[in-house]
């Protein structure tokens, strides 16, 4: 996914102090593809801009999968791009030589480190188009390391008697996923089975709720399809009901402890490091390697506004 949602406004924000809980709506963004797909975001927010070190939240269909996606060639840095599908598939390729066909429950990562580019192709043969990208932020230590892609398609999964789990980040009741990540991290797909789900969280992790068919509740509060429940650190489980039938993703890990500047697909510590990330790649440097791809174009970083960017 390339992000093509450049609101000053919103890189200078200043985050009000996060509540313990607070309910999330999507907003929609265009992606600029070639059918003008958009895409429901609810990360980052105005008021929440990451979630652990979930730092980007966007979910797009279910949507006709003819030319549903079609990001041409862009850059990232400093995150790892997790791509989760629950319909359709995805053609992904990289400056790495990576050429990947995803499919529901499997795992893209991509970890940009240092630079890499890729692109995204939905398959038109397929009906439908639903998923979510997510962007995880890198730790000093992780954020400028070689670049990286994994594919992984034995997600590992079980199932109670209260809903179906698929533990695609991190580790969750005695199953780790096999990708890498770089800091303390859980991304697991709940399908419920029951009205009533308890799931046990780490106290001192912040997490989050994305609700991806029907509906549910915690604490009373109604959480409705596509939108984002936050639930700050304090809490060791979480109490999720009217679930039946309901599919949503939790998210969690410890909070992000360092100041980031997150501008259009990069992430960085400063607006000089964000400045040179750009001009590599308007200026076709080696950081940023070119590679032959099914979509043989490439985006074009917009302007940056006319402002410092400020880490936050
Ligand atoms: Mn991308």
């Amino acid at each position: 996914m390339s992000n093509l949602e450049i609101e000053p406004d919103l890189a200078q924000s200043n985050p009000i102090s996060p509540t313990r809980q607070r309910l999330i709506a999507p907003r929609k963004v265009s992606l600029h593809t070639r059918s003008g797909a958009t895409v429901n975001r609810t990360l980052p927010h105005r008021e929440l801009r990451t979630i652990g070190p979930w730092c980007f939240i966007d979910q797009f269909g279910p949507v006709s999968n003819q030319n549903a996606m079609r990001v041409a060639a862009h850059p990232h840095t400093g995150l790892q791009t997790v791509t989760w599908l629950f319909s359709g598939s995805v053609h992904h390729q990289d400056s790495l030589g990576s050429n990947s066909l995803i499919k529901p429950n499997e795992l893209n990562l991509m970890t940009a480190g240092h630079g890499v580019v890729h692109t995204e192709l939905s398959i038109d043969s397929e009906s439908t188009l639903h998923g979510v990208q997510l962007w995880v932020a890198l730790p000093e230590t992780a954020r400028d390391s070689q670049p990286k892609f994994e594919h992984v398609s034995d997600i590992p999964s079980f199932e109670n008697d209260q809903a179906k789990f698929r533990i695609f980040a991190g580790a969750f009741a005695g199953q780790t996923s096999p990708a890498e990540f770089f800091s303390e991290i859980l991304g697991v797909q709940v399908e419920a089975l029951s009205s009533q789900i308890e799931i046990p969280l780490v106290a001192n992790w912040e997490h989050g709720l994305l609700v991806i068919n029907g509906s549910v509740s915690v604490a009373g509060q109604s959480i409705n399809e596509g939108e984002l429940f936050f639930l700050s650190a304090g809490s060791n489980t979480i109490k999720i009901e009217d679930s039946m039938n309901s599919r949503f993703l939790l998210l969690g890990g410890a909070a992000l402890n360092e100041p980031i500047v997150m501008w259009w697909n990069f992430i960085g510590r400063s607006h000089e490091e964000i400045v040179a990330m750009r001009e590599a790649w308007e200026t076709g440097s080696e950081r940023f390697p070119e590679f032959e791809n099914v979509i043989g174009e490439r985006i074009p970083a917009p302007q940056l506004p006319n402002i410092r960017l400020t880490a936050r």
